[in-house]
């Protein structure tokens, strides 16, 4: 599913073929879940190929690394330049790209002397953006900022959203939602979450989550579009009397949340700002050059 025998990869500098790369059983990322990684999409335009946001996806990367230590000595517009060099390569246009900072064998729970860098890529066709998701609030409630670093893309994080998302579908929900460990919302497991009440928007403020670039493109859009945003610390009760609601990733990118546990948003999804907020991002992603006019 995400490589042939002619895919190609990046490592450490090199294209090599996928299905001939070996990686050390003793990484201390396969052991501890301490790596960093990246999820960016690449979408076909008018003028070939672009990347959405690739900087600011590495400089996350970045980000995340020194925020727990790990070594990161590379530069951040020559992984730009790997990424479109390996899209080509592999022949990608529309497809996700996934960079993944890794440690060497390590025992120990000190920190490592050398990393290595992957990047991947898979075909990722356009996204149709009709479905509404089903969510129920999760038994999981996302890490503590004290205990982790929330603001970095740790791959040990993920299995807090692993947990949640497989009790979200056990129990016959499309997705999760989680909230902090004080009981205020917070996200998804892979989104950021945005909820419209009369006319405005709100969402979780920076803290308990993860800083979603297509969280930051949403504020900007909705700037774009006199729409208002409030970030806070806001309840389930909040949400519960809530218009609308949508989620937002880069997977994703903005989808309509159609119910919470089973009791509905009462606006239709097409009269909603998120549905507003989902055709300008999809104009967006496609243009070549992705910015926003307030951003020249
Ligand atoms: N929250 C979590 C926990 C995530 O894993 C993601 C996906 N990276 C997001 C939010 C959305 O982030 P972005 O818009 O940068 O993809």
């Amino acid at each position: 599913m995400y490589y042939n025998k002619n895919t190609l990869i990046y490592l450490d500098g090199k294209f090599v073929k996928a299905n001939e790369t070996t990686t050390d059983l003793y990484s201390q990322t396969l052991h501890y879940g301490y790596g960093v990684f990246e999820g960016i999409r690449a979408y076909e335009t008018e003028n070939g190929t672009s990347i959405f946001k690739a900087q600011e996806h590495y400089d996350r990367l970045k980000k995340s690394a020194e925020l727990v230590n790990i070594p990161f000595n590379y530069d951040v517009e020559e992984l730009v330049k790997a990424s479109y060099e390996l899209l080509e390569k592999n022949n990608l246009s529309d497809a996700y790209v996934r960079p993944l900072v890794f440690c060497d064998p390590n025992m120990t729970l000190a920190r490592p002397n050398n990393v290595s860098i992957m990047i991947c890529a898979w075909e990722w066709g356009a996204y149709l953006g009709d479905k509404q998701l089903r969510l129920t609030v999760s038994s999981y409630c996302r890490p503590h900022p004290r205990s982790i670093k929330i603001e970095a893309k740790v791959c040990g994080h993920y299995v807090n959203s692993i947990l949640a998302t497989n009790e979200a579908k056990d129990n016959g929900f499309d997705e999760a939602l989680l909230l902090d460990s004080d009981g205020f919302l917070a996200e998804g497991p892979e989104a950021n979450l945005f909820y419209e009440k009369e006319g405005v928007l709100y969402t979780p403020q920076l803290g308990n989550i993860l800083p979603g670039i297509t969280r930051a493109t949403v504020l900007e859009l909705a700037k774009e579009l006199g729409i208002e945003v409030r970030q806070g610390l806001f309840s389930k009760d909040d949400l519960a009397v809530a218009d609308s609601a949508f989620y937002c990733g880069t997977a994703a990118e903005i989808i309509g949340i159609e119910s919470v546990d089973d009791s509905k948003f009462p606006k239709e999804w097409n009269n909603t700002l998120g549905k507003k907020l989902q055709e300008e991002y999809s104009k967006l992603v496609r243009k070549s050059d992705a910015t926003l006019s307030t951003t020249h």
